[in-house]
């Protein structure tokens, strides 16, 4: 044992949840460790929502270069057929991440939270060793009075298909050194359809397998319909209802669907995005024999966990594994560590599908509602009726609002349709703040925007919509 560090809070993982937590810890006066194994900024920044992003917007952008090529754009543009700098675009996307992993460090020590480089391995639920961290390279060893576990999520491999090869998880798909001719994504999930739109629209052939008989099968059908049939507009085949069964020896693919019709298909690359699952092992979080709900451990709503003064947060702590999620969970962790009172009861936490056309759901749909027994108004305003979606060139889509019949509170909101992510702030704070209809409708939304559906939709409910 090289050397001893004694803290208040010792948080293992600097992703969105880890580094929120310490930011805010220190800005309470609390003594704060962070342990980042790898980069600063977790999943999220470096492999995850960020630089997925940046490559949805890269392949957009290429994508519209490509219909103007065409001749075709209703807007009078045409340009030359354009061509694409892999490296370029990559190089760019790892820009962003830098900047950002940069910048969470700086604010970690910005606030006087100290960030410790290596990886955690837990002794008992008051140490921990970090192999390598301590000044002379040996190990270092950190008491501390809290511990948080902010250790996140890796993507689920499937035995029969492991990564290696042409078999690539996101992580590999957000850093192509060349594109595959022919992709097939395994999960029509959040990561299976952005990415595979991503790859599609920088021209490569894709196909999405997915076990359930449609895409996205956590969402409702009406709201998944214009992404299903955006992708089949664009020619990504979709084989719904197909089970994976592995590799066959000439490195085809082989599927099976429901009724036990088998297939194979060529693939240059493979992107099996099945889920990701909580990241309990290879640190020795075992030793403390936490309680467990499913593979995630199990915590109160105030993110404690089944021991004294070890708490967890974020994706370890089971679904739904978002990002924002993980960083509200953080900032409350740390509150109460320095001794303030909280509770982790959101009325709602949003989620949002980076899609073509994007999706957003907040609080209950209307099916959720009713299997709670809930009495609901429900309407929709299509963005067909809305002149920014028309000038955007994207009519496709809708806003939905749900509310209780009997007080008109409103209790959820989904939408699908271009920059719908926008929106989304509008939709939470009016669920957060327990907005009825009346007073969305009665707000005066800026014209021409997208978020005019969004009035129109709670004037709809009310009756008495104006544009439809
Ligand atoms: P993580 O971000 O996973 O961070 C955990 C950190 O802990 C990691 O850096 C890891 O290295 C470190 N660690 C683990 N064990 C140890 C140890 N023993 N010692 C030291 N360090 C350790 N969510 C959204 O809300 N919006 C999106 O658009 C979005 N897009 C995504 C796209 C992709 C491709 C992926 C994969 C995920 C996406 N997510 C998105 C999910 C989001 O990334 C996660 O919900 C979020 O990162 C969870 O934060 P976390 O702090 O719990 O864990
Ligand atoms: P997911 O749960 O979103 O989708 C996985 C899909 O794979 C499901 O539709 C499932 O039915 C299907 N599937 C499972 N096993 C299969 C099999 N053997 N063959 C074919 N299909 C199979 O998971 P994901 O796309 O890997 O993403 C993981 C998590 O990361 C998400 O749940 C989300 O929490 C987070 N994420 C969020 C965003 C965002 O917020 N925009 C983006 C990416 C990831």
């Amino acid at each position: 044992m090289s050397s001893t560090l004694e803290t208040q809070l010792l948080i293992i993982g600097g992703g969105p949840g880890g580094y929120i937590a310490g930011i805010r810890a220190g800005q309470l006066g609390v003594k704060t460790i962070v342990v980042e194994g790898v980069n600063p900024g977790g999943t999220c920044l470096n492999i995850g929502c960020i630089p997925s992003k940046a490559l949805i917007h890269a392949a957009e952008e290429f994508a519209k270069a490509t219909a103007y090529a065409a001749g075709t754009s209703p807007l009078g543009i045409s340009v030359q057929a354009p061509a694409l700098d892999l490296a370029r675009t990559v190089a760019w996307k790892a820009g962003i991440v830098k900047k950002l992993t940069g910048g969470v460090a700086a604010l970690l020590k910005k606030n006087g939270a100290q960030l410790v480089k290596g990886w955690a391995t837990i002794v008992d639920g008051k140490t921990v060793d970090v192999a390598g961290a301590a000044e002379d390279g040996g190990t270092l060893r950190i008491r501390c009075e809290h511990l948080l576990i902010a250790s996140g999520s890796v993507p689920v491999e499937l035995p029969f298909l492991p990564f290696g090869g042409k078999v690539i998880s996101s992580t590999e798909a957000l850093s192509p050194t060349a594109l595959p001719k022919r992709l097939i994504v395994v999960g029509g999930g959040y990561i299976g359809l952005e990415l595979g739109t991503v790859y599609r629209k920088l021209g490569c052939e894709v196909t999405v397998v997915e076990a359930q008989d449609r895409i996205l099968p956590a969402y409702d059908a009406e709201l998944t319909k214009p992404v299903a049939t955006h992708l089949e507009k664009s020619s990504v085949k979709l084989l719904t209802g197909h089970s994976v069964l592995g590799l066959a020896d000439n490195g085809q693919l082989r599927v099976r669907d429901t009724n036990g019709t088998e297939i194979a298909l060529d693939a240059d690359q493979i992107l099996v995005a099945v889920g990701r699952r909580p990241k309990t092992d290879g640190f020795n979080l075992e030793s403390l024999q936490l309680d467990l709900a499913g593979k995630a451990i199990k915590i109160d709503d105030q993110c404690r966990t089944s021991m004294r003064n070890v708490w967890a947060i974020g994706d370890v702590a089971g679904e739904p594994m978002l990002a924002h999620r993980a960083m509200a969970q953080g900032e409350l962790v740390a509150e109460i560590v320095s001794g303030r009172k909280r509770h982790f009861v959101p009325a709602a936490i949003p989620a949002v599908c980076f899609t073509d056309p994007e999706i957003v759901v907040v609080g209950l749909s209307p099916d959720e509602a009713k299997a709670q027994g809930i009495e609901t108004k429900v309407a929709l305003f299509p963005f067909a009726a809305n002149g920014r979606a028309m000038s955007l060139e994207s009519t496709d889509g809708f806003v939905r609002v749900v509310a209780r019949s009997s007080d008109h509170r409103i209790l959820g909101w989904q939408a699908v349709g271009v920059q719908v992510s926008e929106l989304s702030i509008a939709f939470v704070q009016s669920i957060e703040m327990g907005a009825t209809l009346e007073d969305i409708a009665g707000t005066i939304h800026p014209h021409p925007t997208l978020g005019e559906a969004v009035q129109e939709a709670a004037l709809r409910a009310l009756g008495h919509a104006l544009h439809i």
